[in-house]
């Protein structure tokens, strides 16, 4: 049975997450053309069977046709990085980001408290963010293990192509980079937020960033100690008028495709800011 009709140019959600023993391991979010749907599926399929955090006893993925007249078409933040000496005073400088993009000071110490020590039950890595109250720092998600899931976002072909280049020249043309300026697109365009903090699960990857509508999309060279895995995300919510399910909906629902890129800095040291 034919349930839906795609037109050539509608795209598709690709979704992949992998987990053992209920750990989350790895995870993505991609939406690309029909046509491309196939390839970005064995990729992931692939990432998630040769992951750095080890071999999945569970890998989902799936695959949801979405219209292209329900996308929204953005830019994506600009981006520069900022040299720390270690994590410590990455955590410092994030911090500093973090209240001068309005986030109280007991909402950043609740949050990096809870990032460090694991944010999902058990002290383990959460499958997706934290909501926090940019006020009191009190956590909103419904579910403190799975958090809120950011999904349904991407590049156009053509921003994709000029990231690449442009990124290359910095020596940040890698996934990591690329997916998370994505994501951190989709969450600043979002309704209600404040600011978001993310560092990685991957042990080897120590970079993290803070991004803020008026601050762009902010790496830290350091953000934790090498060899750790509990990393998570932190998106904070101004609690004036704020509709929770809405805002869940819109981050998990609604599809944001990136057709223009942003400015690109380079690298500064923290200490002479
Ligand atoms: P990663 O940057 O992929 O290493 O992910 C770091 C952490 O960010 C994960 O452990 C999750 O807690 C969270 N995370 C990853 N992907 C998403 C997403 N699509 N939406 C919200 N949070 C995410």
């Amino acid at each position: 049975m034919l349930i839906f009709d795609l037109m050539s140019d509608d795209l598709y959600s690709v979704r992949m997450r992998a987990s053992r023993q209920d750990d989350h391991l790895s995870g993505a979010e991609r939406l690309v053309l029909a046509e491309r749907a196939e390839d970005v599926a064995v990729q992931l399929v692939r990432r998630a069977l040769h992951h750095e955090r080890g071999a999945p006893d569970s890998v989902r993925l799936s695959l949801e046709p979405v219209r292209r007249t329900e996308i929204v078409r953005a830019r994506l933040p600009d981006l520069r990085t900022v040299r720390v000496a270690d994590f410590q005073q990455g955590r410092r400088a994030a911090g500093k980001l973090l209240q001068r993009a309005g986030v109280a000071p007991q909402a950043i110490a609740a949050a990096l408290k809870a990032l460090t020590a694991g944010a999902a039950p058990g002290g383990r890595s959460m499958r997706g963010a934290m909501l926090v109250d940019a006020e009191t720092g009190r956590r909103l998600e419904d579910d403190p293990a799975r958090g809120v899931r950011a999904g349904r976002m991407d590049l156009s072909a053509c921003a994709e192509q000029e990231l690449s280049v442009k990124l290359a020249r910095l020596g940040l043309d890698n996934p990591h980079v690329r997916e998370a300026l994505v994501l951190a697109g989709k969450v600043m365009a979002a309704p209600g937020i404040v600011a978001e903090l993310c560092w990685s699960d991957d042990p080897s990857y120590v970079t993290g960033y803070v991004a803020a509508p008026d601050l762009g999309y902010v790496r830290l060279t350091h953000l934790k100690p090498a060899g750790e895995e509990r990393g998570g995300r932190a998106f904070f919510v101004g609690s004036q008028n704020l509709n929770r399910q809405e805002l869940t909906t819109w981050l998990e629902r609604r599809p944001v495709l990136f057709e223009q890129i942003g400015e690109l800095g380079g690298e500064s040291d923290w200490e002479e800011m």
